[in-house]
């Protein structure tokens, strides 16, 4: 069995590195890799496939820095050679991106079948450019491998009993990949603060809207008076902060280069808290039994918040910084196992190769 693996952005090769493995543990199934090029610099792309052992990709198509119309595009018209080229028996996909929706808008039109890893989230907020590529995703796939309940219970209320597909819950490969590699921490070279809150910002709603960027940035510059916030600092709003002017000389935010994932284990383990607009982060959070506050409108990992572990902020500067200065309070049991086993990875495979 041939399966053509697409990715292209950071989260995405954690996700293929535990999926991955689990492949080359299993006889009888070829993997061939397409990387898209959208995350292409080394601090977000190869030090993940060094320090993951992701198999070298067969095919790197170079595809970034494009809007999102020539981005998709292209990928398109380039995944397509590949498939006609590879011929597999499956193209994997995951999560959200626009090397997902290009992945399998290009296998379903060969008619090759598709399977999608993360599918059934929803944050019902169609202005996310990742919800769009979700749901166009979920909707051509053939196997929708889902992290959650909530997830399989987003697609039956879509109709999905009716559509002739597999809707199949699996537990979440970043658990597989959490728990594979705690052990594996590396602490990132640069100079750190004994105390830290661990941050990131990279979401379009919040780095393209400059006044919910600016409402962020003057919360955690207040906390990290009292907590210094480190932040690996995602090119994206490298680039929106620069662009409007901001003072990172007299800055209390400790920022520090993008990390790879060894390092982001080690500053997840060490934090004493995480306030974040993404979406894996908010689960490593819990992962590594640390509260979160989450810089967003809303989430796709509701029964996190149901449990108590994350809490919303959107962009609110004073909620962030209550939420933070209250963050001590919290008594929580984070030994509830809300995303599986850890056997993710080895459960979509063997599911696979059934087929
Ligand atoms: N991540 C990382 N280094 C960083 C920032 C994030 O390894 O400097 C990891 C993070 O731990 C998580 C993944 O990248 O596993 C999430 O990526 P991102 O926040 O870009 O995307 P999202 O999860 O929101 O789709």
């Amino acid at each position: 069995m041939k399966i053509v693996t697409v990715i292209g952005a950071r989260p995405q090769f954690i996700k293929a590195a535990v999926v991955s493995r689990a492949i080359a543990n299993t006889e009888g199934v070829e993997e061939v890799i397409v990387h898209t090029g959208q995350h292409f610099d080394t601090n977000m792309s190869d030090v993940f496939f060094e320090e993951m052992s992701i198999p070298r990709p067969q095919y790197n198509l170079n595809i970034n820095g494009l809007g999102h119309g020539a981005m998709t595009g292209q990928m398109l018209e380039k995944i397509e050679e590949v498939l006609i080229k590879e011929k597999p028996d499956w193209v994997l996909v995951y999560g959200d991106t626009n090397s997902t929706i290009a992945g399998a808008l290009a296998a379903k039109k060969l008619h090759i079948k598709v399977a999608h890893v993360e599918a059934g989230l929803r944050s019902f907020n169609i202005d996310m450019p990742e919800e769009v590529n979700r749901i166009l995703t979920d909707r051509i796939s053939d196997v929708l491998f889902c992290p959650t309940t909530t997830a399989v219970n987003n697609l039956q209320k879509e109709g999905y009993d009716n559509i002739d597909c597999e809707v199949k819950e699996v537990g979440d490969v970043m658990q597989d990949a959490a728990l594979f590699y705690a052990g594996k921490s590396k602490k990132p070279e640069t100079e750190l603060p004994s105390v830290f809150a661990l941050c990131t910002v990279h979401r379009a709603e919040n780095t393209d809207d400059p006044e919910r960027l600016k409402s962020i940035f003057l919360a955690l510059e207040e906390i990290s008076k009292d907590t210094p916030v480190v932040l690996p600092l995602h090119p994206r709003t490298k680039g929106k902060l620069s662009a409007m002017g901001y003072d990172f000389e007299n800055s209390n935010i400790c920022f520090i280069d993008p990390v790879g994932y060894l390092e982001m284990v080690w500053l997840l383990s060490n934090c004493k808290f995480v306030l974040t607009d993404s979406g894996g982060l908010q689960k490593e959070a819990y992962f590594f039994s640390k509260p979160c506050i989450t810089m967003r409108d809303e989430t796709e990992w509701v029964e996190l918040v149901e449990h108590g572990f994350n809490t919303l902020a959107g962009a609110d500067k004073d909620k962030i910084i209550e939420l933070a200065s209250r963050i001590n309070d919290t008594n929580l049991d984070f030994s509830l196992r809300l995303y599986g086993n850890g056997d993710a990875g080895q459960v979509i495979v063997n599911s696979l190769r059934l087929k």
